[in-house]
């Protein structure tokens, strides 16, 4: 197997494969080893978890959006994979693309490949690991002391609760390429929603985004 083959076995384990969490030795003669769900289980878990949030919402008000994100991220890839398996005639694992992608890869590699072919595997790959992982982790908030530059609103309120700072920056906790080209903010009084950076230009103020917590 090619070097190549082994970075595209590795994309494919980062998606599918548990992770060993934890591991002990009993009496030297079992082996306990508890594991982890893959990264594409634990996108559909949350899946999973925000439809049952969605399903037992007791208030109009109290509705928590269903994660359409993780939900359409599940079906690109989902999709993707099922026409990977069709095109070398691998066998398609209906609801199951984890599984489907192992046996797209063991077919797809018993023939040669470019290497580019297989760097864009890879690469795709990589990029889908990325999203899940941004999709499981919620963005950090910020609350900013500023009044809203739109409506000038200074307080919001929330289920008859009145709070201070309005304002309000969110930042992906991995960001792809730039923390503050990647952060929105908004104002929790008029809806309004800005870049990070396009708001700080409007407050003529610095926004300090920490990555650390
Ligand atoms: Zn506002």
């Amino acid at each position: 197997m090619s070097g190549e083959h082994n970075e595209l076995l590795d994309a494919v384990d980062e998606l599918t494969r548990r992770v060993v969490l934890h591991q002990t030795v009993q009496e030297s003669r079992f082996t306990c080893i508890v594991y982890d769900q893959s990264l594409l289980e634990r996108l559909e878990s949350e899946i999973r978890f925000s439809l049952s949030r969605e399903g037992s919402k007791s208030l109009p008000n109290q509705r928590i959006p269903l994660n359409s994100g993780a939900l359409g991220l599940f079906m690109r890839i989902s999709s993707q994979v099922t026409d990977w398996a069709h095109g070398v005639k691998a066998t398609v694992y209906k609801g199951d693309p984890a599984r489907t992608l192992r046996a797209w890869y063991v077919t797809w590699t018993q023939t040669q490949r470019e290497p580019g072919e297989v760097a864009g595997r890879v690469k795709l790959l990589h990029s889908w690991a990325a999203s899940i992982r941004r999709e499981l982790e919620p963005p950090r908030q910020k609350d900013l002391p500023d009044p809203c530059p739109s409506c000038g609103a200074t307080e919001w309120w929330r289920d008859g609760e009145r709070y201070p700072r309005p304002l309000v920056v969110e930042s992906p906790r991995n960001p792809e390429r730039n923390l503050i080209d990647e952060s929105t903010a908004n104002c929790r009084a008029c809806d309004k929603r800005w870049g990070a950076r396009e708001l700080a230009y409007e407050l003529e103020t610095t926004i300090n985004l920490d990555r650390s917590e």
